[in-house]
Parts: C-alpha cells; structure tokens; sequence
C-alpha cells in the first residue's frame, strides 16, 4: 500500500459508511471533519490511485480499494489482538494501530497472524477478513 494517513482515513470513512447510499464529496468532508476543497483535492488523489470511482457524484471504492481496505483492517486487527493479549486497553489499543495500519507490509501481517493462532476477531468482535 503507497498511501498516506490522510487518505487511509478517507478509504475507511467511505467503506464504513456506503449504506445505504453511497457518498457524496460532502459526506466525506463532513465525515472527516476537513474542508470540502481538501476534501476534494484528497477524493482527485484517490481517483488518480484508481483507489475509488465517482460516478454521478456518488464515490465507491474500487475492486482494488476494498483490497486495500482488506489489508488496512488484516493489520488494524492483528496488532490490536496482540497489543490486547499484552495488556494494552482495547481502546488504547485501537488509537495506536491506527497510526501505522496502513504502513504495515501485508505478508509480514500475515505471518504474525499465523504466530498467534489465526484469531478471526479483534478485541471488538470484528473480523479480521473484513470485506
Ligand atoms: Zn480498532
């Protein structure tokens, strides 16, 4: 993934919040509490990526953007289980991830995965293959 914080967040925001209709450049601005020019300048980076598509001013992820989406949740989760196992309050646990979920390289997760026992839930009850 060759993404940055900002537009991590944004893949998030529009994923977990496509229902029941999809977003409007709006949504977004006013989901990620930032201004609609930034947000539209973020929405032009992530069409460039092929990361979302935007048709009659509704945006999706693409095939490739819910991969990605995959990968940041695999990484999100698997370090929050392992902080949580280590002690690490699930809230607490969960701030931090955020920071570095999108950095992780995602065979690397999937080796740690494998070390604690192929866990299919975070400390939230979610999925670890999300979708
Ligand atoms: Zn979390």
């Amino acid at each position: 993934m060759d993404i940055t914080k900002k537009e991590r967040d944004c893949i998030v925001v529009i994923h977990d919040n496509s229902k029941p209709l999809p977003l409007r450049l709006s949504d977004v601005a006013g989901l990620m509490n930032i201004k609609p020019p930034t947000a539209h300048e973020l929405i032009n980076r992530l069409l460039s990526k092929n990361i979302i598509k935007k048709e009659r001013g509704m945006i999706t992820l693409t095939d490739y953007g819910n991969e990605i989406y995959s990968e940041i949740m695999m990484a999100h989760r698997t370090l929050e289980i392992i902080l949580t196992r280590s002690g690490v309050n699930s809230d607490k646990a969960c701030t931090q991830v955020e920071k570095v979920d999108y950095l992780m390289d995602t065979s690397s997760i999937e080796k740690l995965l494998q070390t604690i026992g192929n866990p299919d839930k975070c400390p939230h009850g979610k999925p670890v293959h999300a979708v």
